[in-house]
């Protein structure tokens, strides 16, 4: 009997389990461009473009290799416009009542794989480094759950960066040396680019048709598409980026959207490079001098430590992750997050590069939309659906714990020891946004001031019961404490007034 072999959009890997699982002479494999995964959340029209481009290249590789591909294309005439639809059309065609999937990297697909009435049988993603028995073994009796403990348990279990049973270097850590200010001289223009095909072109034009009215500029389109051209843009990476990478990892500039970030999470994302390969290359242009160890060790962090982290958290604590909310903030996101005008030059320069190139980097989504979407008490589930549906990287199992734990502390402090908060100074000390804001970042009250400055207190003042107790944060309380009584109401009242108008709609 025929058997389905489902390979969804972020399952573009030969090695993926369900595929080496499969037999290529009698089954067949399912593959669906569908209008519900793009518009469940609006994404943004460049990532539906990479990935429906990316599906299409994929397949042509798998025929060629001797797959048979059921493909069905956005505008099929006969599509469902479903992942469950089409599996249910395709089990029909082929007389198939049995699915080979590889377990989707978001609750609500497990659910509906699980709810289908089909037999489908879900094997691991093997394609991470960590299992889930790996992370819930780890996680087992542990009080707190540090990422920085983990890691160190995947830089043993991977041998990356380590000399004998010692880290290299003799310390786990060079974060101390990665949060340099923005450099004068900038020596990259930002990641590989890549000119689109004839084939890249016919889905541009597909998804101009079906999602142009989503948030977010198609065109250029520049993202590589292929496991080749992805492997092209980790080289040029390692030998361009990677030097400087860790020493800037913070920095933000208004002309360089990509500094010296590798934006290769979005060919990570969907299958086309692997976590290991990529963390081997990095290995090894340390081990030739080419990079120094603050941004080798750096990097492979971020994949092996903070990626299999996230995603550890994620299946750990269940599907209604999503919707926590301990510090129930309930505003709505405001305008400005879709495009709207803000005098507020950091936002301003954050949003556009979103819209520009559906990317921003860490620091930005941190401490620049993420930090201001908590000061100003917007509702998690509705940040937590911005970031997924903007980044062309975003996909649940990465982005909600990023969201929702580290970045908007609605876990109550799974993933962060205390919330990711500023005042304007740390944006000033990482960026050049503050010159030429219509906003005064040394001012702390009255016309002009900082709206971070403002808000940074008010929200301290708001969640007093809950962040009081926490070690981290008594120095700030106590600066705040030490205020004049006046002057705090002072910031307390302006901080509100400024939320108010922004909320009444007004261009702040
Ligand atoms: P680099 O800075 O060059 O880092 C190298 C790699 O490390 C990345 O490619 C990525 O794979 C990995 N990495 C780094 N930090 C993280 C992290 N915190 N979690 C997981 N992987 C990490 N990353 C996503 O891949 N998808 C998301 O949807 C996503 N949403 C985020 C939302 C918020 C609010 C925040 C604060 C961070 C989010 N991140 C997300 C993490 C991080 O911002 C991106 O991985 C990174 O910006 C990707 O760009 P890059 O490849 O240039 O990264
Ligand atoms: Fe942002 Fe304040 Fe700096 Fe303006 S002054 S760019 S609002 S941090």
């Amino acid at each position: 009997v025929t058997r389905l072999v489902l390979v969804l959009g972020d399952q573009l890997s030969t090695t993926l389990s369900a595929l080496t699982q499969a037999d290529r002479d009698t089954d067949v494999v399912v593959m669906a461009e569908v209008k519900a995964e793009g518009t469940y959340v609006r994404h943004h029209p460049k990532k539906i473009a990479l990935i429906l481009a990316a599906m299409r290249k994929f397949a042509a590789q798998l025929r060629a290799d001797g797959w048979q591909v059921a493909y069905s294309e956005l505008d099929d005439t006969d599509n469902t416009q479903s992942i469950v639809g089409e599996l249910l059309r395709r089990a029909d065609q082929y007389g198939a009542s049995q699915v080979l999937a590889t377990e989707p990297g978001e609750w609500r697909l497990i659910e509906a794989l699980r709810d289908a009435p089909l037999q489908v049988g879900v094997l691991q993603d093997d394609r991470f480094l960590a299992s889930h028995a790996t992370f819930e073994a780890w996680a087992e009796g542990r009080k707190q759950l540090r990422m920085e403990y983990f890691y160190r348990d995947m830089r043993r279990t991977t041998g990356l960066m380590m000399e004998g049973d010692k880290p290299a270097g003799d310390k786990w850590n060079f974060d101390h040396d990665n949060r340099k200010p923005a450099p004068k001289d900038v020596t990259i223009g930002g990641p590989l680019v890549f000119e689109p095909d004839a084939e890249v072109n016919a889905v541009l034009d597909l998804v101009e048709a079906e999602f142009g009215d989503h948030f977010g500029q198609l065109r250029p389109f520049s993202y590589g598409t292929t496991r080749a051209e992805a492997l092209r843009a980790l080289d040029h990476f390692v030998t361009h980026a990677l030097p400087r990478f860790g020493d800037f990892q913070d920095a933000m500039l208004s002309d360089h959207r990509f500094l010296y970030h590798a934006v290769l999470s979005p060919y990570l994302n969907i299958g086309l490079l692997g976590p290991l390969e990529i963390c081997q290359a990095v290995e090894q242009a340390w081990k030739d001098g080419h990079a120094p160890i603050n941004a080798a060790e750096g990097f492979i962090r971020q994949i092996i430590g903070w990626r299999e982290y996230v995603r550890g958290i994620y299946f750990l604590e269940g599907p209604d992750y999503t919707k926590r909310n301990v510090l129930e903030q309930t505003a709505d996101l405001p305008a400005l997050y879709w495009g709207s005008k803000t005098k507020m030059r950091c936002l301003s320069k954050a949003v556009k590069q979103t819209d520009v190139e559906a990317y921003a980097h860490h620091i930005q989504r941190l401490m620049v939309t993420g930090n201001f979407a908590l000061l100003a008490g917007v509702d998690p589930r509705h940040v937590h659906e911005w970031y997924l549906a903007v980044y062309v990287d975003a996909f649940e199992w990465v982005e909600a714990p990023n969201t929702v734990g580290m970045s908007q502390f609605a876990d109550g402090g799974i993933i962060a020891s205390k919330p990711y908060v500023s005042s304007g100074a740390y944006i000033n000390r990482m960026s050049d946004y503050c010159k030429g804001c219509h906003y005064k970042v040394a001012q702390k009250t009255g016309e002009g001031a900082c709206p971070f400055n403002l808000l940074y207190w008010h929200f301290l003042d708001t969640h007093r019961p809950r962040f009081s107790n926490n070690a981290r944060m008594g120095n700030m309380y106590r600066t705040w404490d030490r205020m004049d009584e006046d002057k705090r109401d002072v910031i307390l009242r302006e901080g509100q007034d400024f939320l108010d108008r922004m909320r009444a709609g007004e261009v702040v």
